[in-house]
């Protein structure tokens, strides 16, 4: 009786680490498929006559990127097939603005808060190379920089009014 106790106790001090660190193993899996596409977004451009990045992530299946790294380890959705990729991925892009922004440089991709709830805020990806988590709070202060430049407000709108879930929905 005193073993089995001893076992209940033990299992519930260690069930709360392992779910733990299962979910620092899926947000750094989130943080490699940033570098993976990172990666093949510097390669699309360099291998295009018109160095420009691509409109859509999906136009990065001919630079060789799996399917699975469009969607996030900690969403829970499905990978969906290869033509279905802008339909189902995860991620939130916005590139292609045409004119001057105040954010640096383009393309940015977003895995919001929502996928990483139980950890720190989230990771992004912009031009500038930075490739990482944000708290929360630092995730809200980029969404209202982005929300600050009109093109890039119209842009991050397309994009979250595409994401079927999640808190970060378009804003009127
Ligand atoms: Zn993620």
């Amino acid at each position: 009786m005193v073993s089995i106790i001893a076992c209940i106790i033990a299992a519930a001090l260690i069930l709360p680490a392992v779910r733990k660190i299962q979910v620092l193993s899926r947000r750094d899996k989130c943080i490699s498929h940033f570098y993976d596409l990172r990666a093949a977004l510097d390669s699309y451009r360099t291998s295009n006559s018109a160095s420009t990045y691509p409109s859509r992530l999906s136009e990065l299946i001919d630079q060789g990127v799996p399917a699975a790294d469009y969607v996030c380890p900690s969403s829970g959705a499905l990978v969906g097939a290869l033509s279905n990729v802008d339909l189902w991925t995860d991620y939130i892009y916005v590139v292609d603005l045409g004119g001057p922004h105040q954010i640096t440089d383009i393309p940015i991709l977003l895995c919001p808060p929502d996928n990483h709830y139980d950890v720190e805020g989230c990771l992004l990806y912009r031009g500038d190379g930075f490739v990482g988590c944000l708290w929360k709070f630092g995730f809200d202060r980029l969404l209202e920089q982005l929300y600050a430049d009109t093109n890039l407000q119209i842009r991050v709108s397309e994009a979250l009014t595409k994401r079927s879930k999640g808190r970060y929905r378009s804003r009127p």
